[in-house]
C-alpha cells in the first residue's frame, strides 16, 4: 500500500503535502519531508524489534503525527491498531490485549497514564512512545543505526494480502470486534473511490481533516490524499475548527451530517442575533428551491435572480464559515437529510453523500459530480458489487471486503458467506438507475413486547419529516419498550414559539421540559408509529 500510494507522489517530492498548525500559522510539510519522517520512525520501530505482522497500537487525536505513525508502521511491515483517544482504560485494555499489540504510540501524557493503569494486564506490550513527550524523535534517534534498505526491503517485499490494520468497531452488543483489513482491501477502496472524484481529489485541492482518524472514513481519505497529492491539514481540537477552516481554506471537507447541521444552525443563530432572521429564512427556502430545480434540468430566470440576491446577502457569508473556497463535502456514517443536502447545494457547497462500513474499507457507494441523486447514497463504486437479498439486506462483494474479525471466526461466519458476500446488516434498495438508498438496519430491529418488529431507521425518517424535528433516534429502551430521542429544529422554532405564545428568545434547551412541545413531538411520533411500524407505543424519552 505504501509503495503504491507513494510512487505517485514521488514525482514532485518538494511540493507541500501536509500542513501543520503552529503558533504563527500553517507550516507546510513537503512530500519528501513526510517520506523522511516516515522512514525515520519506521527505522526506530525496527530497532525496537517490531517484526512484520506485529500489531502496533496508536492512540491520538487527528494530527500530522497520526498519519506519519500509520505510514511508518506500514513501512516496516507491521499492522496499525487505531484506538479512539477518548477510550477508557477498560476499552484500551480490551483492544490492546485482543490484538496482542507489542507496542503503542500515544499522543499525550494523559493517554500514557490510561495505558499505564492497565499495563499489568498486557504481557505482549513492550514499548510505549509518547508523541508530545518527544517519543517520535527518540524513535528516530534509536533507529539511526538501522540500515534504511531494511525498510525498503520490508516495504517492497510486502504482499497485498498482508494485514494493514485492525479497526475495532463498537458493535451494538458485546465487546468491540477487530475488523481485519489487508493492504489489498484499503488500496482497492482508494482505487475505486479517489479517481472517480476528480473534481475533489486533484493536486491543487486542499482538505482539512477533523474527523477521528481512528475511524475508517477519515482514515481512507488520509491515505487517498497522498495518492492524489491533495494539500492536507489537520484539526485535533474541535474548538479550533472554525478558525482552522477560515485560515486553511480547504476546497473540500469530509464530515458527518451532524457537522452540516451545526454549521447551518450556527449561521441561522448568527443571522437571528443580527436581526436578519427573516432574510435567512427566505434565503434558506430559496437555496432549497434552487437546488431542487437543478435536478429538474436547471433553474429558471426568476430562481437565478433570486439566488444571486441571496448569494450577496447570505450565501457568501455562510461559505466563508467553511473557508470561503470550500465548494464540496463528502458526508457519510449516518443519513444526511435531503433538505440539508439541497440547502448546502443551493448555497454553493455540494455534499456528496456516501455509504460504507469499517468492514468494507469503508466506501461502498457514493454520489459523484455527474451522478448525484440527493436522498440516495449514490451508485456502488466501480469494482464493488452490491446485491439486495430477499430480506432487503444489502450484500457487498469485491476487493474492499475485509477478511474477517480478529480472533472471532463465529462472528465472521455470521457476516461473510461461502460465496464471498458480506452481509452488511443494513436494509436498502437499488433504483432502476442503480442508485442505492439506505432504508433501515436489520441488525437493529427492535422486537416489542407484543412481538412486533420495529425498524428504527424507517421510523426515524418518518419522525424527521415533521417540521419541528431535526434529528431522531429510536431505541429499544430496556426492550421491549421503544423510545425516541428527538432534537428540535431551531429553524422551525420561531413559528412554533409565536403560535404557542412562548418567550421570543426560548431555545430548544429552554423548552426541553415544555409540556406543549412534548405533546406536539409525542403526537408526531405517534403518527409515524401508526404509519410505519405499529408498535404498541413509543414514548418520547428525551427532547434535546
Ligand atoms: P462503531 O461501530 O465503531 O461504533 P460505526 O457504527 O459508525 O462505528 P461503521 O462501520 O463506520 O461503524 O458504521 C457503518 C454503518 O453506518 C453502516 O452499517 C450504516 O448503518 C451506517 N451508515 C453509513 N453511511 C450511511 C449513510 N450515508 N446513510 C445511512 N447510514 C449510513
Amino acid at each position: 500500500l505504501v509503495q503504491a500510494v507513494w510512487s505517485n507522489a514521488e514525482a514532485t517530492p518538494a511540493a507541500a503535502q501536509f500542513a501543520r498548525r503552529t503558533d504563527t500559522g500553517w507550516e507546510d510539510i513537503s512530500f519528501a519531508r513526510f517520506r523522511d519522517d516516515v522512514i525515520g520512525v519506521a527505522r526506530g520501530l525496527v530497532a525496537a524489534g517490531v517484526q512484520r505482522g506485529d500489531r502496533v497500537a496508536l492512540i491520538s487525536r487527528t494530527r500530522y503525527e497520526w498519519t506519519l505513525v500509520d505510514y511508518a508502521i506500514w513501512a516496516c511491515g507491521a499492522v496499525t491498531v487505531p484506538v479512539y483517544e477518548t477510550s477508557s482504560p477498560d476499552q484500551i485494555r480490551w483492544i490492546l490485549s485482543d490484538s496482542g499489540a507489542v507496542a503503542c504510540v500515544v499522543e499525550t501524557a494523559g493517554h500514557a497514564a490510561s495505558l499505564a493503569a492497565v499495563r499489568g494486564d498486557l504481557p505482549d506490550l513492550r514499548h510505549i512512545w509518547e508523541i508530545d513527550g518527544g517519543g517520535l524523535a527518540d524513535l528516530a534517534a534509536a533507529g539511526a543505526d538501522v540500515d534504511p534498505t531494511e525498510i525498503d526491503r520490508r516495504r517492497l517485499g510486502g504482499r497485498a494480502d498482508d494485514l494493514a490494520t485492525i479497526i475495532y468497531t463498537s458493535g451494538t452488543t458485546g465487546r468491540p470486534k477487530g475488523c481485519v483489513l489487508t493492504h489489498r482491501n484499503i488500496y482497492a477502496d482508494i482505487a475505486n473511490a479517489i479517481p472517480h472524484m476528480p473534481n475533489l481529489f486533484k493536486p491543487d485541492a486542499a482538505t482539512l481533516l477533523f474527523l477521528p482518524l481512528a475511524h475508517s472514513f477519515a482514515r481512507l481519505i488520509q491515505v487517498g490524499v497522498v495518492q492524489a497529492r491533495v494539500h492536507t491539514a489537520f484539526t485535533a481540537d474541535a474548538r479550533n475548527l472554525a478558525a482552522d477552516l477560515a485560515s486553511f481554506k480547504p476546497t473540500f471537507v469530509l464530515a458527518v451530517p451532524r457537522v452540516f447541521e451545526k454549521i447551518f444552525n450556527g449561521a441561522r443563530q448568527k443571522a437571528a442575533t443580527e436581526g436578519h432572521e427573516s432574510i435567512f429564512e427566505r434565503a434558506t427556502q430559496a437555496a432549497v428551491a434552487y437546488s431542487e430545480a437543478l435536478d429538474k434540468g436547471g433553474p429558471g430566470l426568476i430562481l437565478r435572480l433570486r439566488h444571486a440576491v441571496f448569494d450577496r446577502l447570505v450565501y457568501r457569508k455562510l461559505r466563508a464559515a467553511i473557508g470561503g473556497r470550500c465548494q464540496a463535502a463528502i458526508s457519510g456514517g449516518a443519513p444526511l437529510g435531503p433538505r440539508l443536502a439541497h440547502f448546502f447545494r443551493g448555497v454553493g457547497v455540494t455534499i456528496y453523500e456516501g455509504y460504507g462500513l469499517t468492514e468494507t474499507s469503508p466506501a461502498v457507494a457514493v454520489n459523484l459530480k455527474d451522478h448525484i441523486r440527493i436522498g440516495t447514497v449514490g451508485r456502488p463504486l466501480p469494482g464493488v458489487t452490491v446485491r439486495i437479498d430477499e430480506d432487503g439486506e444489502i450484500l457487498v462483494k469485491g476487493d474492499l471486503v475485509f477478511g474477517g474479525y480478529w480472533n472471532a471466526p463465529q462472528a465472521t461466519a455470521e457476516v461473510l458467506d461461502a460465496d464471498g458476500w458480506f452481509h452488511t446488516g443494513d436494509l436498502g434498495a437499488l433504483d432502476d438507475d442503480g442508485y442505492l438508498s439506505i432504508t433501515g438496519r436489520k441488525k437493529e430491529i427492535i422486537v416489542t413486547a407484543g412481538g412486533k418488529n420495529v425498524a428504527p431507521a424507517v421510523l426515524e425518517d418518518r419522525i424527521r419529516a415533521h417540521p419541528l424535528v431535526s434529528q431522531c433516534m429510536v431505541v429499544g429502551d430496556r426492550q421491549p419498550f421503544v423510545a425516541a430521542l428527538v432534537t428540535i429544529d431551531e429553524e422551525a422554532l420561531p413559528a412554533w414559539r409565536s403560535a404557542n405564545s412562548k418567550p421570543d428568545d426560548a431555545r430548544p434547551g429552554d423548552l426541553r421540559d415544555d409540556e406543549d412541545l412534548r405533546r406536539e413531538v409525542q403526537s408526531a411520533v405517534d403518527e409515524a408509529n401508526r404509519a410505519v411500524s405499529k408498535a404498541e407505543s413509543i414514548r418520547v424519552f428525551r427532547i434535546l
